[in-house]
């Protein structure tokens, strides 16, 4: 529709210019329908209208007058040819510079998309083992629960209320394994994030629930202060539990790595909220805490103080919890402590 009223457009100054006895240069109206084209069609279709609207200055020119100079309406011929083609320029130029830009942050956002991927199912290889536990103990306990319900259908006198008891304690069982492959398959997922109304501890709950066999694994006692009756925040699940998980990753391996200490290891994910209303979620850990130096390059892409470390894990998270609105940050030195790294959520404001 909007090309059919550009042409009509372009018609109606030919006739305007050709059959009005106007001595003005009313083809200078041309730049009109050369800047509306650019946001019309591409780079091909400009060059066409351009090169149309020039053609009809000069065929409205040749029909009017029998002379081919004369005085001020050759000059007025020029001036109408230059605007047409100035403009047809610069709004090209101007075109290619938006596609470019546009092509650029598109560029970013999908290679955020994949490094985020990529980190997420680096994560999930180093949780394997204690996935592959979180399936097994459901999986044995059915196991168990099954050959008991069969001794005792198997009795001389059937005792159905025990084998009654043990189908359901299988059906719980498989319900729990589940569970945990819905988690894994929900964060392995790719794709654009998906906005909801989230309990921020029951998506911390989520995560810890992945990382408790690597918490046991390494002798590392888990504290988990959760502050009740939380307002809900409007976040994409995978990606705050990807944060949540980098960041107890971190501490386990930051606690790991240090001379074996002899102070028990523990490690703290609290969630509260703050006197402005956000929520806040930190982890600390008694690690070796972060070198003051390190402090401000922690959210760098690349920084590592590992020899196997990529890097991106910190920078990601930072990315997820900006997109979100809140703020990322990471305090070190505080007595007793390692380090504490904490971040910040804006929460959904009920519908008025
Ligand atoms: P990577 O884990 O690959 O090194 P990150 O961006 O996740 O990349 O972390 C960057 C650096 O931050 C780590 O190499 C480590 O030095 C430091 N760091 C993060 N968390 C902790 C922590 N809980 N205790 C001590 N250092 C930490």
């Amino acid at each position: 529709l909007m090309s059919a009223l550009l042409v009509v457009l372009a018609l109606l100054i030919f006739a305007i210019d050709t059959f009005t006895p106007l001595d003005m240069a009313i083809a200078v109206m041309y730049v009109v329908v050369v800047l509306l084209s650019v946001n019309l069609w591409r780079r091909r279709g400009v060059l066409l209208a351009s090169a149309a609207c020039l053609f009809l200055t000069v065929l409205s020119y040749g029909l009017t007058h029998t002379m081919v100079f004369s005085g001020p309406a050759s000059g007025r011929l020029v001036v109408s040819l230059a605007a047409i083609s100035i403009t047809a320029w610069l709004a090209l130029r101007g075109q290619a510079a938006t596609a470019a830009l546009l092509a650029r942050e598109e560029a970013l956002r999908v290679s955020r998309l994949q490094l985020a991927h990529v980190t997420r199912v680096t994560m999930l290889g180093e949780l394997a083992a204690s996935i592959a536990h979180e399936v097994n103990q459901p999986l044995a306990a059915i196991s168990t629960n099954g050959q008991a319900c069969l001794r005792w259908l198997q009795r001389a006198q059937p005792d159905l209320e025990e084998a009654r008891s043990a189908v359901t304690s299988m059906l719980e069982a498989s319900a729990r394994a589940t569970g945990v492959i819905r988690r894994i398959r929900s964060l392995a997922r790719r794709g654009d994030p998906q906005y909801s109304a989230l309990d921020l501890n029951s998506v911390a709950q989520d995560s810890v629930d992945l990382m408790r066999r690597e918490l046991h694994q390494q002798h590392v006692r888990l504290r988990l202060a959760l502050a009740p009756a939380l307002p809900p925040v409007l976040a994409d699940r995978v990606q705050l539990q990807q944060v949540i998980i980098n960041l107890l990753m971190n501490a386990v391996q930051a606690m790991a790595a240090q001379p074996a200490a002899e102070a028990p290891l523990w490690l703290e994910l609290r969630t509260l909220r703050q006197p402005d209303g956000a929520l806040q979620l930190a982890v600390t850990d008694n690690g070796p805490g972060i070198a003051g130096a390190d402090l401000p390059r922690l959210f760098e892409p690349f920084f590592s103080t590992k020899t196997d470390g990529m890097g991106m894990g910190l920078p990601i998270c930072r990315s997820i919890i900006e997109t979100h609105g809140g703020r990322i940050w990471a305090e070190s030195g505080s007595a007793a402590a390692g380090a504490t790294l904490a971040f910040t959520l804006p929460v959904q404001e009920p519908q008025p």
